[in-house]
């Protein structure tokens, strides 16, 4: 081991820190003078019972240095009593040191300051002496050497295992005649430790372990092992610390050739790694719970995703459903606006399906209808229902075509309205095809005038219509005169052809809206004449009698002209449709029988005659 010093020559007493050595040094100084030292007496450890134990007298002796006194706190920190001794006993670098320090003093005769460390010594870390050359009462020089401990390697153990919170204690092997370890016996130990292994420390030194503590035999080859192996081991224990249990990691180090073993009491680090357990066991349920929602969370996905492909599907079937359906459809939206369409529907407006989606009424249609299908929808939405309308379309390369459009609200789950769906019925076909029905049952088809029963339906209205209100009208009825033999002679054909030409003239010569004319059967036509006395139905009759029989019909032997006579009667207030007919069919009975080719108006109607009568 190395020795480490320091030395002062000079001024010591203002360098050093140490009170005592600094008053040492200046009595010195001051004893001194320029021809000699001061007196031995002046430090002699026997006037000086404060300094005495740090003292130590050393006379040179031959070619030793013979140590004359020496303290006893000195001794007591080195472990040695040197009194008496030489320094020519000691070998190695301490004593080499000191003996040459000391032979320097003597030799410069001035006081020398020197503080050495070193680890020899088993208690001293480091010294700090004053090394003052006096004279003694015979004349020879000796050295008074003031030496006090520096840090006191006992001391700072001490310090050090008292203030640590850590049980600490030092166990020393104790071995059988064959030299293996019997047991181990308690060479130093802490207050702590003493704390925790419930024992008056005092009485633990030098006492076997397995004495003291028979519950510890099972540790006893823990550190036999330690002492074997060098390997440091650990065990934990508990203990009972002033009746409250606690949990303690010893731990078990060689240190030369004790075990040192520590105490080191893990209560709370055993409490705080318990609450970590517990703590990892709550994530590890929590990480579980979180598991099993993600686990959830994925089956409502696609819970979701089925469900969207279902909404697809049935998305793609009601598109798939809207364009079979060979009608247009629609759907509205309450704003007005059009949600969607089938293709038949927007080319019903010009538009493709794309173009139409978003479109208003207003957009497609004329403003009349655009208001009045807004309205509509208004009512819808407010009432709900079912709504059917006729309207016309001009449908672009189709020309006007006639639809019957129903059309219904459309509610969601909660019965809130969500728009207006409906269908176009084109019913132009079907239209026209009544009509024609219609005018195929209402006409003759030959001359294309009304036949008997449209003819007597109106004439009912009209013998109403009089019956309420008394105007007056008229009814006609002509014959051709000998159309037998027109037959006879031309042909049938030709007199098919006479009663078309009679027919025309008929319908050109009637006021047109008012007069109604028609084939009431073979070659007899009749004539409702509204707002027409008997007299004016009589002129009027005449004119057409007089008109047909101008009339000259192409044929191969020449222009042929034929004849008609007209029975004329005016409605009168007690008639009924058959009593007229009767008053008006014998007034033609006479014209036939007064020579034919005449008008004959019947007598005056019941009531006028009645009414002439009274
Ligand atoms: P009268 O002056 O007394 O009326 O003599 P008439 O020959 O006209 O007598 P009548 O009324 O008995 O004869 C009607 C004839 O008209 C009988 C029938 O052959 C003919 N006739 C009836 N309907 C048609 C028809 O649609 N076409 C043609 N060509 N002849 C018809
Ligand atoms: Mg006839
Ligand atoms: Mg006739």
């Amino acid at each position: 081991m190395p020795i480490v010093h320091t030395e002062i020559a000079e001024h010591v007493d203002r360098r050093v820190s140490n009170e005592a050595i600094a008053t040492l040094y200046r009595q010195w100084i001051e004893a001194a003078s320029d021809e000699g030292l001061p007196d031995f007496a002046l430090f002699d450890p026997a006037a000086r019972p404060d300094e005495a134990d740090d003292l130590m007298v050393i006379e040179p002796d031959g070619r030793s240095l013979l140590y004359a006194y020496y303290g006893r706190r000195i001794a007591n920190a080195t472990g040695f009593d040197m009194t008496g001794r030489r320094t020519s006993d000691f070998d190695g670098e301490t004593a080499a040191l000191a003996e040459r320090k000391y032979r320097s003093v003597l030799e410069t005769r001035r006081p020398l300051y020197l503080i050495s460390s070193a680890s020899r010594s088993s208690a001293v870390v480091s010294w700090e002496r004053l090394i003052m050359p006096v004279r003694a009462a015979d004349g020879r020089t000796l050295i008074v050497c003031y030496s006090v401990p520096l840090v006191h390697k006992a001391e700072i153990l001490d310090s050090l295992m008292e203030s640590s919170t850590d049980g600490i204690a030092v166990l020393q092997p104790v071995r059988d005649p064959d030299g293996r370890i019997a047991d181990f016996r308690y060479l130093m130990i802490n207050k702590r430790a003493g704390e925790i292994l419930n024992r008056d420390t005092s009485s633990l030194i030098g006492a076997p372990v397995s004495i003291v503590f028979p519950e510890a035999n099972s540790r006893l080859p823990v550190y036999r092992e330690v002492m074997a192996t060098g390997i440091p081991r650990q065990i934990e224990l508990d203990s009972a610390v002033d009746g409250e249990p606690r949990s303690f990691r010893l731990s078990a180090v060689r240190a030369g050739q004790n075990v040192v073993v520590t105490l080191t009491d893990i209560t709370e680090m055993r409490r705080m790694m318990e609450q970590l357990e517990r703590q990892q066991t709550d994530l590890q349920f929590a990480n579980d719970t979180l598991q099993d929602q993600a686990a959830n969370l994925v089956s409502l996905v696609e819970t979701i995703e089925q469900a969207r492909a279902d909404a697809l599907s049935a998305e793609r079937f009601v598109t798939d459903l809207m364009e079979a359906v060979p009608v247009p459809l629609f759907y509205w939206n309450p704003d007005g606006t059009l949600n969607r369409v089938n293709r038949h529907y927007a080319a019903v407006y010009g538009h493709t399906t794309a173009s139409i989606i978003g479109k208003t009424p207003e957009d497609i249609l004329p403003p009349h209808v655009a208001k009045y299908l807004r309205e509509h929808n208004a009512r819808l939405i407010e009432s709900g229902g079912h709504q059917t309308y006729e309207g016309d379309v001009d449908v672009p390369g189709r020309g006007l075509r006639r639809f019957v459009v129903h059309r219904a609200l459309v509610r969601d789950l909660e019965d809130r309205p969500i728009g207006i769906a409906g269908a176009m019925l084109d019913l132009t076909e079907e239209y026209g095809l009544r009509r024609e029905l219609e005018r195929l049952a209402s006409t003759d088809p030959m001359t294309g005038l009304y036949n008997r029963r449209v003819f007597m339906e109106r004439l009912e209205a009209q013998a109403a219509h009089h019956q309420r209100y008394g105007t007056p009208a008229s009814l006609a009825i002509l014959d051709v005169d000998h159309f037998k033999s027109v037959n006879d002679t031309y042909g049938h054909d030709f007199g098919d052809a006479v009663l078309v030409g009679l027919a025309r003239l008929l319908s050109a010569q009637v006021r047109q809206g008012v007069d109604v004319v028609a084939r009431f059967g073979g070659e007899e036509f009749v004539l409702l004449l509204p707002e027409t006395d008997g007299p004016a139905a009589a002129t009027m009759a005449d004119r057409l009698r007089a008109a047909f029989a101008a009339l000259a019909f192409d044929h191969a032997s020449g222009p042929k002209t034929f004849s008609a006579s007209v029975g004329v009667a005016e409605i009168g207030r007690a008639d009924d449709v058959t009593s007229l007919l009767k008053r008006a069919d014998d007034a033609l009975y006479r014209s036939k029988h007064a020579g034919r080719n005449r008008v004959t108006l019947a007598g005056a109607p019941p009531d006028r005659r009645m009414s002439s009568a009274g």
